[in-house]
C-alpha cells in the first residue's frame, strides 16, 4: 500500500451502508484520518471501532448544518442514496437530487475542503447501446435518453457536484465524482445474493439475448480505495494551494504562454 499524506477528519454518508461501511474499515485499517465520522440513518451491525456514528437524514438542511458546523469535517465522501430494494422515485429524487444539494451547501458553509461524490457508471448508460472502452468523455445520459429514473437522479447529482468545484463563492471547495460499475464483495445484499438465490431455486430456463454480453463488475474494496485515492488527491491540492503553490490551471496557463 502506498503512503498517502493523513487526510484528516473525514466524514462518509451512507456510511452504514455497503460501499460506505467498506471505505470506513479501509480507512480507519490505514489510520488513513485524524477522525473518521459516519452519517447515516440507520447504525450498522458491525460498527467500526473508533468511528463516530451520526444519525441523521442528510436531506435535512436544517440539521445538517448544524451538525457539520459543530463537527467540522475536513473532507465528505458522500455514498448514500436510498435502499436498493425499497426506492420510490420521490424517494431517489429527495435522498440523491435534493440531498446532495443539501451535502454540497452544508460541506461548502462549513468549511469543508475535499467533497468526493459516489455517482455510477450507469449515467453514461441508455441501457441499449454497447459502451467500448468508455472513459469519462463519454456523455452522460439524461432526460429522455435516460430510461433508468435511479440513473438519471445519479446524473443530475453528479453534475451538481463537479459543478461546485472551486465556485466563485466557495473557491477553494474541490471536488469530485466516481463512477463505480455493479459492485460485489463481502456484505453485498443487490448483486451475487438474488441471482446465486434463482440459480438455486432453478429459475435459469430463460435466456435472454444471445449470452455474449460484457457487462463490468468492480470488487468492493477496489472502489473503497479508489475513495482513499480521490479523498488524498483534492486534499493535497488543496494543501499545496493553502500554502501558496500554484493550482494546475495557473500552471497551464504558464505552460501555455
Ligand atoms: P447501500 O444501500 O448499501 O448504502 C446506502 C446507505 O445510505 C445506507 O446505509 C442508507 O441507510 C444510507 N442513506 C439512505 N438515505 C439516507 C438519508 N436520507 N440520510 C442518511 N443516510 C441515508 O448502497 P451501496 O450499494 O453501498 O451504494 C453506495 C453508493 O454507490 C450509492 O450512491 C450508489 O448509488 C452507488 N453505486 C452503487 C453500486 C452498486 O453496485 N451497489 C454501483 C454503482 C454506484
Amino acid at each position: 500500500e502506498e503512503e498517502l499524506p493523513s487526510l484528516g477528519h473525514v466524514l462518509v454518508t451512507g456510511g452504514s451502508g455497503f460501499l460506505g461501511n467498506h471505505i470506513v474499515k479501509l480507512l480507519s485499517r490505514r489510520k488513513a484520518c485524524s477522525k473518521l465520522t459516519v452519517l447515516d440513518i440507520q447504525t450498522p451491525a458491525n460498527p467500526v471501532p473508533g468511528v463516530d456514528y451520526q444519525n441523521g437524514d442528510l436531506t435535512d438542511y436544517d440539521a445538517m448544518l448544524p451538525l457539520f458546523q459543530k463537527l467540522r469535517p475536513d473532507a465528505v465522501v458522500h455514498t448514500a442514496s436510498p435502499n436498493h430494494f425499497n426506492r420510490s422515485k420521490e424517494m431517489m429524487y429527495k435522498v440523491n437530487v435534493d440531498g446532495t444539494r443539501v451535502m454540497v451547501r452544508v460541506a461548502q458553509e462549513s468549511g469543508v475542503k475535499a467533497f468526493v461524490y459516489t455517482s455510477s457508471a450507469s449515467v453514461i448508460h441508455d441501457t441499449k447501446s454497447d459502451l467500448i472502452n468508455a472513459d469519462e468523455t463519454y456523455p452522460l445520459i439524461m432526460g429522455k435518453n435516460q430510461p433508468e429514473y435511479y440513473s438519471n437522479t445519479k446524473a443530475e447529482a453528479e453534475l451538481h457536484v463537479l459543478a461546485s468545484n472551486r465556485t466563485a463563492e466557495h473557491p477553494k471547495f474541490l471536488t469530485a465524482a466516481l463512477r463505480p460499475s455493479a459492485m460485489f464483495g463481502e456484505g453485498d445484499v443487490q448483486l451475487l445474493p438474488p441471482g446465486l438465490s434463482a440459480y438455486f431455486k432453478g429459475q435459469t430456463k430463460i435466456q435472454i439475448g444471445t449470452n455474449e454480453n460484457l457487462f463490468d463488475f468492480t470488487e468492493i474494496t477496489n472502489v473503497a480505495h479508489a475513495h482513499h485515492l480521490c479523498l488524498a488527491a483534492l486534499l493535497t491540492t488543496r494543501d499545496r494551494e493553502d500554502k501558496g503553490g500554484a493550482r494546475p490551471l495557473d500552471h497551464e496557463k504558464v505552460d501555455g504562454e
